[in-house]
């Protein structure tokens, strides 16, 4: 498999997606999702260019930091347990994660004690699945209004995983609905609030994602081929 051959078609759809949308390539991220990749294969995408790297476990993602350049920015994109929270602030560009003001709460007392601020965006479980993290669309303006009172915290905007299906388009409405929270959002003007970013879009629905206002897709597979979960 060839990172470079890879890599190069994720831009290359990721442009057409933003051209067919009338947006400028530079309103989105790409964040490459790295979780189970080897540091190697980091270091091989790192060098086409990227700079944004996505993980979904603190362990791992404290490893790959140790070792990788330094002006990569991290994103914690998978679940965080409170008792985590420690080893990561001060450490991440953006915490997509945050689905409770529990862990809201941690984050902001680990980034005082750091004297840091914490860029976060709020997870909204927008197709209600039982299976997922993230707080659901009829809450996530009060977690908010909570959480904005939290003087280490940013909060940047919303993050959704939409559901997994075979056809993109199953998913428009998702991020329609999604786009529209953020907006609804934003009129509300609350203090240490913006809804800049939307982080939404995975390797099965990226372009649909753009086409509906993302302006942050997390691609694992389509960049670093198939996950093994298997392997040690
Ligand atoms: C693994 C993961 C991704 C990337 O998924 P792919 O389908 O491999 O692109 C994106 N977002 C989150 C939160 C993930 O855990």
């Amino acid at each position: 498999m060839d990172l470079k051959t890879n890599f190069e078609q994720v831009e290359e759809n990721i442009r057409k997606a933003c051209e067919k949308a009338g947006r400028d390539r530079s309103e989105v991220t790409l964040i490459s999702v790295s979780k189970t990749k080897p540091v190697e294969m980091l270091k091989t995408v790192y060098d086409l260019g990227p700079r944004d790297f996505g993980e979904n476990k603190v362990q791992e993602m404290c490893e790959k930091i140790e070792v990788l350049p330094k002006d990569i920015r991290w994103h914690m994109i998978g679940h965080l347990q409170t008792n985590k929270v420690k080893y990561i602030v001060g450490k991440t560009e953006l915490i997509h994660s945050v689905d409770s003001i529990h862990l809201a709460k941690e984050i902001e007392k680990q980034a005082a004690k750091q004297n840091v601020t914490v860029n976060v965006l709020i997870e909204v479980n927008i197709a209600e699945e039982e299976s997922k993290f993230g707080i659901h669309k009829e809450e996530t303006l009060s977690l908010i209004r909570e959480a904005a009172a939290l003087p280490h915290i940013r909060i940047k905007g919303l993050m959704t995983i939409a559901p997994f299906v075979e056809n993109p388009e199953d998913n428009r409405t998702y991020f329609k609905q999604i786009r529209q929270l953020s907006v609804d959002i934003k009129a509300q003007n609350i203090d240490n609030v913006s809804m800049d970013i939307l982080s939404m879009g995975m390797t099965g629905d990226y372009m649909v994602a753009i086409e509906e206002g993302a302006t942050m897709v997390r691609v694992g597979t389509g960049i670093f081929g198939e996950r093994n979960y298997n392997k040690q």
